[in-house]
C-alpha cells in the first residue's frame, strides 16, 4: 500500500507553499460545509503550482483544484486527497515567467510589454493593454477574484465584463464554469486561456477549443487546469460601466440570500424553465433539513443558515429534485460541483 502523502513531501518540491494537513474545507467554500482535506495547498507562485500538480500526477495522487470554492459542496467526511487552491496565483513576486509569450498568436510580432505592465502582473495578477494592434486586451491570472478584475477593467474604461463583478469566484473557476449573469458570460469576451493539460504540458486553448457552453467547458471534462486567460473588450464610458455594475450588485443584494452560506444557484436552468420558479411553484420555499434550507428569498439557492452539513444539503437537494420531477416532469441538474 502507498504511504500517505505528508506536508513535508510537498514542501520538499515547493518550499514556500502554504500547506496544511486535515484542513476543514468548510473554511474554503462559500457554502461553509465540508470536512477535512488530507492535504490543502496554496502554492506561492504559478511555477510551484505547476510543479506540485505534475508531482501529484506522476505519483498517481488524487487531487482537486479549487478557486474561491463558490460553486462547491464538499462531503462531511472531507476529501481523501490533495486540494490545491489557485488563490495566490493572482499575486506573487516570484512569477516572472508568466506565460504572455504563449499567447503570441493573439499579439503582434513586436509587442513587448513594458516594465510597468510586467510588474503589475507580477504583483496584481493582471495586465491591461491598449497598445496591441488597437485591441483592448486584458490578461489575468486564474487566481484573481472576479470583483477585483471587473473593477480594474471598469477603471480602464473597458466594457463587457460588468456581468462578472458580483460573481464571487476566481477567474479560473469562471472560465471552467463559463460563469455568467444578467445576459453576459465568459464566452462573450474571452480569446483564449493558458491551460495545463492532462499530460502536464502547457498550451493556450482558443475560445473554440475551450468549448464554452452553458455552465460548461472542456476544462471540466478533461483533467485540465486554467493558469491564466486573455480577454478583449470594447472601450466604454467609465461612469456608465460603474453605474451598471452598481445596479447589478444592488439587484443581487435585493434578490439573493447573500447573508447565508451557499454555492449560488444550486441547479442549472432547465431548458424552457427557470429552476427557481419550478421550486417555488412546487411549494418548496423554506423546505429544510437541519441548518440547510431552500432560501425563502430566492428558491434557486439552497443555503446554510448556521452549522449545515453535507447530509442536510443532500436531503434538501434530493427532495427538491424528486418533488419537481413528480410535479412537473422536469429533471433538475446540479450546477454545484460535489466533492
Ligand atoms: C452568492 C453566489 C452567487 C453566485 N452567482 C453566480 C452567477 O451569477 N453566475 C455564475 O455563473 N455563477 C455564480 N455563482 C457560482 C460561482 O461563483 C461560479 O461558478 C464561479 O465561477 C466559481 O468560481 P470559483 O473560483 O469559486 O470556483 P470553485 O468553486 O473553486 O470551483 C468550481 C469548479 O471549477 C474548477 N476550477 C476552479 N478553478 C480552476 C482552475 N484554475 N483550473 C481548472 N479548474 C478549476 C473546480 O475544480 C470546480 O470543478 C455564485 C455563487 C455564489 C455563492
Amino acid at each position: 500500500m502507498k504511504n500517505m502523502l505528508k506536508a513535508e513531501d510537498i514542501q520538499k518540491i515547493a518550499e514556500n507553499a502554504y500547506i496544511r494537513e486535515n484542513e476543514p474545507m468548510s473554511k474554503h467554500t462559500t457554502f461553509r460545509i465540508g470536512g477535512p482535506a488530507q492535504l490543502y495547498i496554496e502554492p506561492d507562485c504559478v511555477e510551484s503550482f505547476c510543479k506540485i500538480v505534475r508531482f501529484l500526477k506522476e505519483n498517481g495522487e488524487k487531487y482537486f483544484i479549487i478557486g474561491n470554492g463558490s460553486n462547491l459542496l464538499v462531503k462531511d467526511e472531507g476529501y481523501n486527497g490533495v486540494i490545491i487552491s489557485t488563490r495566490v496565483n493572482a499575486s506573487n513576486k516570484k512569477n516572472q515567467n508568466f506565460g504572455m509569450d504563449d499567447y503570441k498568436v493573439y499579439l503582434s510580432e513586436n509587442e513587448a510589454l513594458d516594465k510597468a505592465a510586467r510588474e503589475r502582473f507580477i504583483t496584481e495578477g493582471y495586465i491591461i493593454s491598449d497598445s496591441i494592434e488597437g485591441k483592448n486586451l486584458v490578461f489575468a491570472a486564474s487566481g484573481i477574484i472576479l470583483a477585483k478584475l471587473a473593477n480594474v477593467i471598469a477603471e480602464n474604461e473597458l466594457t463587457g465584463f460588468e456581468f462578472a463583478g458580483g460573481i464571487p469566484g476566481t477567474l479560473g473557476g469562471a472560465v471552467t464554469m463559463n460563469a455568467g449573469a444578467y445576459g453576459g458570460e465568459i464566452k462573450d469576451c474571452i480569446l483564449g486561456a493558458r491551460v495545463m493539460l492532462a499530460d502536464g504540458s502547457i498550451k493556450v486553448l482558443s475560445k473554440e477549443e475551450l468549448k464554452l457552453s452553458y455552465r460548461s467547458s472542456i476544462i471540466q471534462k478533461g483533467d485540465m487546469v486554467v493558469l491564466d486567460a486573455l480577454f478583449e473588450f470594447d472601450k466604454g464610458n467609465k461612469e456608465d460601466i460603474l453605474s451598471t455594475m452598481r445596479e447589478l450588485n444592488e439587484k443581487r443584494r435585493d434578490k439573493q440570500p447573500l447573508e447565508y452560506g451557499s454555492a449560488g444557484s444550486t441547479f442549472k436552468r432547465p431548458e424552457g424553465y427557470f429552476a427557481a420558479k419550478l421550486i417555488e411553484d412546487a411549494g418548496l420555499k423554506g423546505y429544510s433539513s437541519g441548518d440547510v434550507m431552500v432560501s425563502d428569498k430566492h428558491s434557486g439557492f439552497v443555503v446554510n443558515t448556521g452549522n449545515g452539513k453535507y447530509a442536510d444539503a443532500m436531503n434538501v437537494i434530493e427532495h427538491v429534485k424528486k418533488t419537481v420531477a413528480d410535479k412537473f416532469g422536469v429533471e433538475l441538474e446540479l450546477e454545484v460541483k460535489i466533492l
